[in-house]
């Protein structure tokens, strides 16, 4: 970290918690280290993705990869940010074996300056698949945030997501506040029916969440036990483009709000890419350029993702 970042630390802290009564769409602090054990690397389903264009950031066929936590979620301290991490069984699943629900500790990832891409309430018909075009272009892996039910309308998008070695979180089944926050029970309900939408189609369950409007804004402590209980990994933001402001932004104000605010080591910055976010598609290829001239490596968001505040 320099001390340019250091100094604007605080100033930064400041105005992405504005952002965040202005957001729409969310952590678990994680310390200590576990034994490190061998990973089990999994290649992607399928003569997984050729790598169609040579992207500058795709090193090799191991960026086309994915983790599967251990039984006991014992090799999740993983030594880079760019591949997801999955669970090969459901929640359901795991208390049936007697196996943990909850993770061990995990050290936060801090090796290098890392910019993670989140994207929520996705998939639609048209700007997921927009956005996961510039990726490819691009050679950069981001984190989609989808909803169970566009899921089901999108189960295509959720697949190309996934094949192309991008990280899927669990961001509910229907994104409804007032069901969500009526209660943890409905909160861990709405959860595991997404997750079980999402495990159907690609056979793997993601360990990572963000709670619809974001934990900061809605959760009380028994949301953060109850998740915690559950395995769930929970990830607001501190970088917001603001792309889901109602005052009709365009692509330029979240260049704008990014530029502005991207100065931590590690930048976790939500954008949206569901339908109606056509300008998020417009902004993508310049925010990754300005991210890139700071000196940051992009990363898909997993256990070991640094918690943003
Ligand atoms: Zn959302």
């Amino acid at each position: 970290m320099t001390i340019r970042r250091i100094g604007r630390k605080a100033s930064v802290l400041f105005f992405t918690g504005l952002w965040l009564l202005f957001s729409g769409c969310g952590s678990q602090a994680s310390s200590n280290v576990v034994p490190a054990q061998k990973q089990e690397t999994v290649s992607a389903q399928e003569p997984a993705q050729k790598q169609e264009t040579a992207a500058p950031d795709a090193k090799s066929a191991a960026a086309l990869t994915y983790i599967t936590a251990a039984d006991d979620f014992s090799n999740l301290n993983l030594d880079d940010p760019s591949r997801p991490v999955y669970d090969r069984y459901t929640l359901g699943e795991r208390r049936a074996k007697g196996l943990p629900t909850v993770l061990p500790p995990i050290a936060p990832y801090e090796k290098q300056q890392t910019a993670y891409l989140t994207f929520d309430d996705g998939p639609d018909e048209k700007n997921t698949d927009a956005i996961l075009d510039i990726l490819k272009q691009e050679g950069v892996k981001a984190t989609f945030y989808v909803v169970g039910r566009n899921v089901n309308a999108y189960p295509e998008t959720v697949r190309r997501i996934f094949n192309e070695g991008h990280a899927l979180g669990n961001h509910s089944y229907d994104h409804d506040y007032d069901r969500l926050y009526a209660s943890v029970d409905n909160y861990l309900e709405e959860m595991e029916e997404a997750d079980e939408t999402i495990y159907n189609l690609i056979g793997m369950r993601p360990l990572i969440t963000r709670a619809p409007g974001g934990r900061m804004s809605h959760f009380t402590e028994a949301y953060d036990a109850a998740v915690t209980v559950n395995g769930y990994v929970e990830h607001d933001w501190n970088v917001s483009s603001a792309d889901s402001d109602p005052n009709g932004p365009v692509a330029q104000d979240f260049i704008d709000n990014i530029a502005g605010q991207a100065a931590m080591d590690s930048a976790i910055i939500l954008m949206h890419s569901s339908s109606g976010h056509e300008e998020t598609v417009k902004a993508l290829p310049e925010i990754i350029r300005i991210l890139r001239e700071r000196g940051y490596t992009f990363g898909v968001v997993t256990p070991m993702t640094p918690q943003p505040w």
